[in-house]
């Protein structure tokens, strides 16, 4: 007998295993570990992987498994390797792990239906029910809602007639289209020309057609191109002249697009010594993780370029991340432009049938180089010769749900099994990154200069108290200002950057500092002017904005906060003849957008750029002169021990946009704390004194590159649980670990209730603690189990955010 162990779809503590399922005959040696298939799990039909296949089980009476759904695995043998390993180091359930490495695509979705309990019973039910189970059929779940008949469908289910059944879906299907061609020589078509009656011209139109281009052609194409109908290629199928025929085809996102070919450029002196280390460990197939540091401009990307080259010709494969906010088109082209059809692309941009075929493409061995946002990690390359991760420090690189995992970790996981390099480039690293690389853990590698060798643009950093003391109650300061009206002037463009994050627009009565705050959330409700809403951004919570306070009654309650929208408002004010672009999440939200409001603004079709986030990166237009950070310290405030990090990473990236070409470049920072010293330095682009300053901190106060971090939420709809709870991990965790580690708690969380659940937090500091994974799991194990308590606990180790 032949037996697989098989994952299930149902993520829960009790079936976080593997379950034994016996192979039915016709599908022996076709079922594979690796595949997806559909197993009966309890009364439903579920999705499963395929994780070994044994000659026996200790379990009895063994179900059997219903059918594959691939036809080759989806996950190989490393993969699946891999999600043992993702499965300890992040505490999830092994389903998820597995889920993550696939298209979404490839995500099984349940119908529910209803059939007859056994075939052909349909004359015992009562009459009005017949109807819909005649010759076997089967009634969607959804249907019989809609029809309201569901309470007399239970009474015959109760009887023992009907049941309700779970099918497994495919979400996206393969795209097909119908070609044509021809089934007979070409003499055979001259002749069969001769034959046609003179009344049929469309039919010889195309059999000469098909005597020009022997070849099969698109249906749709050939009767575009001829000015035929279908009718004409059917009579032509009939005379056995033709045949039509469905071929798959991949949704490309990048069809009826030419990238310019580039060849690789001589490297200069610096280059070629940080290339040096790269292409040695990638022909000896040696492990090693490089940091490449070097500031924007200064040529890393010509480097991971060349080294691809190297992979390539060695018939090797890449794997290249970049954040999905900077996977720009500009990037998509430099990787296209360089190896053509040899690139998948993924990212969130993509529909899921594009993400599928892309990954397709990649699981077909028809690509060598992948370039796409956090997830592409998992690409199913068989034979990888180099990892890339370009700027290296970004969050996004953590995904914050389960499996809460890192691309450079698993990075560096996967590199280590195919003996390849891992290069991480970054003109601000990690903290602790560069923390590795000064150990030696990691090997750095510098850029020490901009390949233009510009300076970098001049950095003013403006008091706004200051001016405020002054009188200016604007959102421009005078030096600002000034210089946005010298560009319009001289027609250079510049750029306008609001740090969105923590800046988000709340509603607050102007008379009594009410903000109007989420019912269900301890957070104030998010101001959408769109459709003049406010939304909790936690729970989906919708409201009006109330005409009056609720609290005193005065009619100035309005939303607050400088979004991007008060900016553009008060730019039309101000500079009325200045064409502004804005991007933020409303102007780009369709497909497309952002590439077309970035290609406008390349183009000259406007004087400002306004945005988030969103534009911090990867813009490199040569009239870029000016770039102004509206407030800089939005960020610094957030109770997040990186927020001084991040806030120098981001000015630092904001900064680097400005004069990246012939023109000169100047940056001006707005910010109420100008004294602080991640503002300071980034003014004076001085990584090296930010990393020193902050690894100081970071040592005093027990944190991330010192110590390790992890990190319990509880929640529970009740405080006193919460509380409770809480309070006995904290305990059970400090009985377990050594007096070196610091365990704080129970403390509320800095959102301390969503969607009505309170939030608390037991964090764990340590530097080495070989029984934390031992207890944390055990925490989990006890929790998880037993779900009657209510209790919500979930467990991130190597948090990014602490919230
Ligand atoms: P980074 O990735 O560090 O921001 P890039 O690789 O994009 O830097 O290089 C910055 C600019 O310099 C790009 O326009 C790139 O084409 C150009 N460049 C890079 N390397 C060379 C080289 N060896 N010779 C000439 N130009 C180069
Ligand atoms: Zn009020
Ligand atoms: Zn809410």
């Amino acid at each position: 007998m032949e037996i697989a162990s098989v994952i299930v779809d149902v993520p829960t503590k009790q079936t976080d295993r593997a379950f034994d399922y016996i192979i039915p005959d016709q599908w022996r040696g076709t079922i594979q570990p690796g595949m997806r298939v559909i197993v009966p799990f309890g009364p439903r039909h579920i999705q499963g992987f395929v994780v070994g296949l044994n000659s026996e089980s200790n379990v009895n009476k063994l179900r059997e498994i219903i059918e594959p759904m691939d036809l080759k695995p989806v996950l190989n043998e490393e993969l699946l390797e891999l999600g043992n390993w993702l499965t300890e180091k992040t505490l999830c359930f092994k389903i998820f792990a597995y889920q993550v490495m696939l298209p979404a695509a490839l995500k099984a979705k349940y119908e529910k239906k209803v059939r007859l309990a056994k075939r052909g019973t349909a004359q015992e039910l009562p009459s009005n029910l017949q109807v819909f189970f005649e010759n076997d059929r089967e009634l969607d779940w959804e249907q019989a809602i809609k029809m309201r008949i569901v309470p007399p469908l239970q009474r015959e289910a109760a009887k023992g007639l009907l049941e309700v059944v779970y099918e497994v879906k495919e979400r996206v299907r393969k795209k097909h289209q119908r070609f044509v061609r021809p089934t007979t020589g070409i003499n055979e078509l001259l002749e069969a020309i001769q034959t046609i009656p003179s009344n049929a011209e469309k039919q010889k139109l195309v059999l000469q057609y098909f005597v020009k281009h022997y070849d099969e052609v698109e249906l749709k194409t050939l009767t575009d191109e001829l000015n035929t109908g279908r009718s004409t290629i059917k009579s032509l199928v009939d005379k056995n002249l033709l045949m039509e025929f469905d071929k798959e085809v991949y949704r490309d996102p990048y069809e009826n697009r030419t990238f310019e070919r580039t060849k690789p450029l001589p490297l200069t002196d610096s280059q070629a010594k940080a290339i040096a280390p790269i292409l040695y460990s990638i022909d000896q197939n040696q492990h090693e993780v490089f940091l490449l540091y070097g500031v924007t401009g200064s040529g890393k990307t010509e480097i991971y370029l060349q080294s691809i080259q190297e992979v390539i010709e060695k018939g090797q494969e890449a794997i290249v991340l970049v954040p999905e906010i900077a996977l720009t088109p500009q990037m998509v082209h430099r990787f296209k432009g360089r190896f053509g059809d040899n690139v998948a692309v993924l990212h969130s941009g993509l529909s899921a049938g594009e993400k599928y075929d892309e990954w397709r493409k990649i699981q077909r061995k028809e690509v060598k180089v992948v370039v796409g946002a956090r997830s592409a990690i998992f690409a199913p390359f068989e034979n990888l010769g180099i990892i890339i991760i370009d700027e290296e420090h970004e969050t996004s690189y953590k995904q914050e749900e389960m499996p809460r995992y890192h691309a450079r970790d698993v990075a560096i996981e996967r590199a280590k099994t195919y003996n390849c390099p891992v290069v991480l480039g970054s003109a601000t690293p990690s903290l602790e990154s560069f923390a590795r690389a000064q150990k030696k853990v990691y090997q750095l590698l510098t850029l020490p200069s901009r390949m233009n060798n510009q300076d970098l643009p001049s950095v003013d950093v403006i008091d706004m108290r200051e001016e405020l003391r002054e009188g200016n109650r604007s959102m421009f300061s005078r030096k600002l200002f000034e210089l946005l009206q010298d560009r319009l002037a001289k027609k250079q463009q510049s750029v306008l950057f609001l740090n969105k994050r923590g800046h988000s627009s709340f509603v607050m009565c102007r008379d009594c500092g009410y903000v109007v705050n989420c019912p269900n959330c301890d957070i104030s409700l998010t101001y959408h002017r769109v459709r003049e809403q406010m939304k909790c951004h936690y729970c989906g919570y919708e409201s009006y904005v109330p005409t009056t306070c609720p609290e005193c009654n005065s009619e100035y309650i309005r939303y607050f906060g400088t979004g991007t929208q008060k900016v553009e408002e008060e730019l039309g004010k101000l500079l009325p003849e200045a064409r502004v672009i804005r991007m933020d999440v409303d102007t780009t939200g369709r497909k497309g957008a952002h590439e077309r409001l970035l290609n406008d603004f390349k183009d000259g079709k406007a004087d400002i750029l306004l945005g988030t986030q969103m534009i911090a990166k990867g813009l490199d237009f040569p009239n870029i002169t000016l770039v102004g950070v509206l407030s800089a310290d939005t960020m610094l405030h957030l109770p997040d021990f990186r927020s001084s990090e991040k806030t120098f990473q981001l000015l630092t990236q904001v900064s680097g946009r400005a004069g990246r070409h012939q023109l000169p470049g100047e940056v001006v920072i707005q910010t109420y704390t100008p004294e602080h010293y991640s503002i300071e330095l980034a003014a004076s682009q001085d990584y090296d004194l930010f990393y020193q300053r902050e690894m100081l901190i970071r040592k005093l106060r027990h944190y991330p590159p010192f110590y390790y971090l992890a990190l319990i939420t509880v929640s529970h709809e009740n405080l006193i649980n919460v509380v409770a709870a809480t309070e006995k991990m904290v305990n059970y965790v400090r009985s377990q670990v050594s007096d070196k580690a610091v365990v704080l708690g129970p403390a509320a969380s800095s959102i301390p209730r969503i969607n009505n659940r309170y939030r608390y937090q037991c964090l764990i500091k340590y530097k080495r603690e070989p029984n934390l994974t031992k207890t944390l799991k055990t925490i989990l194990d006890q929790y998880q189990k037993d779900t009657k308590n209510g209790l919500q606990v979930s467990i991130d180790v190597n948090p990014v955010i602490l919230m």
